[in-house]
């Protein structure tokens, strides 16, 4: 775990978390959103797919704190804190819907934001390291951020995000409002991320292209996860063919049945 105190891992370290969640509930005050609602990230790319409404963002929000959660969550078997600033440096970064850059501030300077607990010296030398794994962003740094492109906004706070050098990353509808070659830039960045040993759960609409980047998936409706699987597997299930892909359910294969099944 990194603290105040420690300097950051070096870029690119395996950090490969697994998060546990059992019997999670949460809501706006008397609302229930969801209700025991149990899951795991393993090491890669997990997706959590669903419609408007299912509670996916409300998921992500409990998980960091910033709304109150019940039941137990343990980061790599250790109890999870639950106040925001603690699940930050017990290793957890969120990228929220929406993004949430600072538009009048530079790049750089919204990077530097992304490593706050950190001392000045050790922000710089973070913000030259995630600076390696972006090189699109370098000829930027000087550029205000709301002067940028949707996508390239996007870019900015995923790396912001990696600037505290998480464990375990989430992403919420990276996709969000982007032209089709920006998602793929997107998604391809979250899988290398992945694949660079920090474990990465992103909730998606973009049911095809996230499942073709992902290890695992889950599909929530409703506040309840109806269905979980191999990315691959579910991306030819019943469920999220005929609800997702728009596909007839005579389609669908035994192998792709399974997993509906198993649920
Ligand atoms: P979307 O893709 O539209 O964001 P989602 O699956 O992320 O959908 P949530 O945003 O988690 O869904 O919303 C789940 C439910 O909680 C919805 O009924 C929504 O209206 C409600 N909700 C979300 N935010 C609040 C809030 N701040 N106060 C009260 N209810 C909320």
């Amino acid at each position: 775990m990194w603290h105040r105190d420690q300097p950051f891992e070096i870029a690119g370290a395996t950090r490969r978390a697994h998060l546990k969640v059992r019997g999670l509930s949460a809501g706006y005050g008397a609302f229930l959103v969801l209700r025991d609602v149990s899951f795991e990230v393993k090491p890669g790319l997990t997706v959590i797919l669903g419609p408007n409404g299912a509670g996916k963002t409300t998921l992500l929000r409990a998980l960091v704190g910033l709304i109150p959660r019940g039941g137990e969550v343990l980061l790599d078997g250790e109890e999870l804190a639950e106040k925001t600033h603690e699940v930050v440096r017990d290793g957890i970064a969120l990228v929220a819907e929406g993004r949430q850059l600072f538009p009048q501030m530079t790049v750089l300077e919204n990077l530097e934001l992304g490593a706050w607990l950190a001392p000045k010296a050790q922000r710089q030398q973070r913000v030259e390291q995630v600076l390696q794994d972006f090189p699109k962003l370098r000829e930027r740094g000087s550029q205000l951020a709301g002067t940028m492109s949707g996508g390239e906004q996007q870019m900015v706070a995923v790396a912001r995000a990696m600037m505290s050098a998480p464990r375990l990353l989430m992403l919420d509808e990276p996709s969000l409002g982007l032209a089709p070659r920006m998602v793929d830039e997107l998604l391809a960045i979250a899988r290398r991320i992945a694949d660079a040993g920090t474990t990465v759960l992103m909730v998606e609409q973009n049911v095809k292209k996230a499942l073709a980047v992902s290890d695992r998936g889950y599909v929530m409706e409703r506040g309840m996860l109806v269905a979980s699987g191999p990315a691959k597997l579910l991306a030819r299930s019943t469920i999220v063919r005929e609800a997702y892909l728009g596909a007839q359910a005579s389609d669908t294969t035994t192998a792709a049945r399974a997993v509906q099944r198993s649920v």
